[in-house]
């Protein structure tokens, strides 16, 4: 048992001021990855700082149409929530898509963010791992790497980022306010992770000291034509083999707007300009999507067991836009059973 300090943050600015105070502190949300991750001593902060009794859990409309989501709003209460049923389903459904319930339950909007990549080296501190340890070596490239990137890699890392709800957000392209001892600022969520380059060690653009305080959506929540369609091992409490968020605006039989990211296949949700500027003014048939997908993936690199992810993606894509294009999205188990 290694031990650690404990203490709760009575307000934003004060849990600024312990961050800042102490590098080896961590803040703790729902604990459902910091816990494990502590069990498996892949981390092992002297102090964790309780960030649960926040201001942080509530959920509202922003003056420009849009909606603020506390940090500290649990993923479920997000997906259930009457405003992201109605306006942005995509998230709805892209958060029962994950975990569990008891899980989503206790999972936080924040921490759903800041979770940590699954490969399965990454939690077996028997093996080199460069986001572990870094210089240490990486021990997927070569080893069991079926989970691993196929997008985005590097030659010190190709884990995956394990979130289905950052996808949808991805897709919607939300913003991240975080705020730290210089005051608060606002990340467009394509910058908030990052890829591995030689820094696997470094998953986002957050600085140590900062918190995430909230997320916003824009206006545009795409209800009418949206799908969020999870490739899994099994049906549910697996994570993504392969993921894809479309969302679109058809208008007199063409796509107007696209959105398409992937999830499970790089170290962020993967979007690409390009292939959602290829749908633009198209009919939303077969063919257009194809092209979206092969341009999506055109710099796929499968290694020794994931090669399968390429074409997976692929038809994942074509599914997933057909369903968002018929105003028929992809029903998570869990919705049915509600
Ligand atoms: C068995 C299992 C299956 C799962 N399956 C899925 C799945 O299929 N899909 C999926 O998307 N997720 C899945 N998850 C992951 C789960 O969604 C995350 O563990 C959860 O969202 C993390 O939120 P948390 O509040 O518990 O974070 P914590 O564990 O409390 O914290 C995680 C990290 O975020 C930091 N942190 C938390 N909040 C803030 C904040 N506001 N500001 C700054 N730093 C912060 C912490 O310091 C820590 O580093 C699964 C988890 C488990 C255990
Ligand atoms: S892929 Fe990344 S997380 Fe996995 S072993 Fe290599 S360096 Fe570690």
């Amino acid at each position: 048992m290694i031990n650690f300090e404990y203490a709760r943050a009575s307000d934003v600015p004060d849990a600024i001021r312990q961050i800042a105070a102490d590098p080896t502190a961590k803040f703790i949300a729902g604990g459902t990855n910091l816990i494990d991750l502590m069990k498996y001593e892949v981390e092992s902060p002297t102090r964790l700082i309780d960030i649960t009794h926040l201001p942080l859990k509530t959920i509202g409309e922003t003056s420009n149409g849009g909606l603020h989501i506390g940090a500290l709003v649990p993923n479920s209460d997000l997906a259930y929530h009457p405003l992201i049923e109605k306006r942005y389903p995509l998230v709805s459904s892209a958060i029962l898509a994950g975990a569990s319930q008891q899980l989503r339950n206790m999972a936080s909007t924040g921490g759903n963010l800041l979770q940590r990549t699954r490969c399965f080296y990454f939690y077996d501190t028997a093996t080199p791992c460069n986001k572990r340890e870094p210089g240490s070596g990486c021990s997927a490239i070569n080893g069991i790497n079926r989970i691993n990137a196929i997008l985005g890699t590097s030659d010190a890392c190709i884990a995956t980022h394990p979130s289905d709800m950052c996808v949808a957000l991805a897709a919607l392209e939300a913003t991240v306010h975080v705020a730290g001892p210089a005051g608060e600022r606002a990340i467009p969520i394509a910058d908030f992770h990052r890829l591995p380059g030689d820094t696997p060690q470094i998953d986002t653009n957050l600085a140590p000291t900062e918190i995430i305080v909230a997320i916003e959506l824009p206006p545009k929540g795409f209800a009418a034509n949206y799908s969020y369609l999870k490739i899994r091992d099994r049906l549910s409490y697996a994570f993504a083999l392969v993921s894809v968020a479309a969302a679109m605006e058809i208008e007199g039989g063409r796509i107007k707007e696209a959105r398409l990211a992937l999830g499970g296949v790089a170290h962020k949700p993967w979007r690409k300009a390009e292939a959602e500027a290829a749908l633009r003014g198209e009919a939303p048939d077969r063919t257009a999507f194809a092209r979206a997908a092969d341009i999506l993936l055109r710099d796929a690199r499968g290694y020794a067991h994931n090669n399968f992810k390429i074409g997976l993606a692929h038809r994942a894509i074509e599914r997933t836009l057909t369903q968002a294009a018929n105003g028929t999205p992809q029903v998570q188990a869990i919705k049915k059973i509600r």
